[in-house]
């Protein structure tokens, strides 16, 4: 199984490089207690990785000194994070290993080009919790980009031939449009990815928020689903929600259905 932890459950997203401790520490609790075998975890980089990338502009490219300093404060950022993660976890007993995107995964155009996941599938073999990243990863066309912790989760469920894909955010699943800008927003326990479309136009005026959120990720997580994968989006800072969607009992959250 592939579990993602959103930026916006494992760090304060609007403080500079502040990490949710109580989060992680119960998050690593709840992977400890599904007995963690078979799975690969993925973070996202909330208040770390983002606001770095963004002040050296890196999806402008790598194109001067300044940028290539901004690439090595960005990953420098995410593996501060991955190393709290991870840490968490090892208190919980669960066997994580750090595995560093940037090392071994090349891009093109913003997508995952080159990457050899096979030493991934043998942590995991061995017991193992790999647990990944979003990155700044070299690109071929762009010199650098950054790597979602979405796009790459994605990747790594369907290379691993995951049976479940599982997204943990900071509300309860997809709604209609933005819950934290509409109070009328109403939560989707099934989405058939035909009707996107529909959301972005209930999402009106906010459409580039939810391309940024959850549009994107939903986008990513299509091709989990054609690939045959379940793919939930499920409530991660509600304790108790990431154990039961890992055990595959019911769980308030959104379905993603082609
Ligand atoms: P993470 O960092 O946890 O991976 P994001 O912050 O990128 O997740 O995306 C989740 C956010 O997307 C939500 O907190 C919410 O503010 C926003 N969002 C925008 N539109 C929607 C929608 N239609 N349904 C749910 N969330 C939405």
């Amino acid at each position: 199984m592939v579990l993602k932890l959103g930026g916006s459950v494992i760090t304060v997203k609007d403080e500079l490089m502040k990490a949710d401790l109580e989060n992680i520490t119960r998050l690593a609790e709840e992977v400890a207690a599904t007995g963690s075998k078979g799975l690969v975890a993925v973070h996202g980089g909330g208040s770390f990785g983002h606001p770095i990338a963004r002040r050296y502009d890196l999806t402008e490219g790598l194109t001067s000194d300044r940028q290539v300093l901004g690439f090595a404060r960005t990953h420098r950022a995410m593996v501060g994070l991955n190393a709290l993660i991870v840490g968490a976890l090892l208190e919980a007993s669960v066997p994580a290993v750090s595995v560093t995107p940037s090392s071994f995964i090349l891009a093109e155009g913003g997508r995952i080009a080159s990457a050899d996941f096979d030493v991934v599938r043998r942590l995991v073999e061995r017991g193992l919790v790999p647990v990944l990243y979003g990155d700044a990863v070299l690109d071929r066309a762009r010199g650098c980009c950054i790597l979602s912790g979405d796009q790459l989760a994605v990747r790594l469920a369907v290379e691993l031939e995951a049976p479940r894909l599982v997204f943990g955010v900071d509300i309860d699943g997809v709604y209609t449009s933005n819950p934290k800008l509409d109070p009328g927003a109403k939560l989707i326990d099934r989405l058939s990815l035909g009707k996107l479309g529909e959301l972005v136009e209930i999402g009106g005026a906010l459409t580039t928020d939810v391309t940024g959120g959850m549009l994107g990720k939903v986008s990513e997580a299509s091709a989990a689903v054609e690939a045959g994968i379940e793919v939930l989006i499920v409530n991660a800072s509600r304790p108790g929600v990431i154990l039961k969607a890992l055990r595959g009992e019911p769980v308030t959250g959104t379905t993603l259905v082609r």
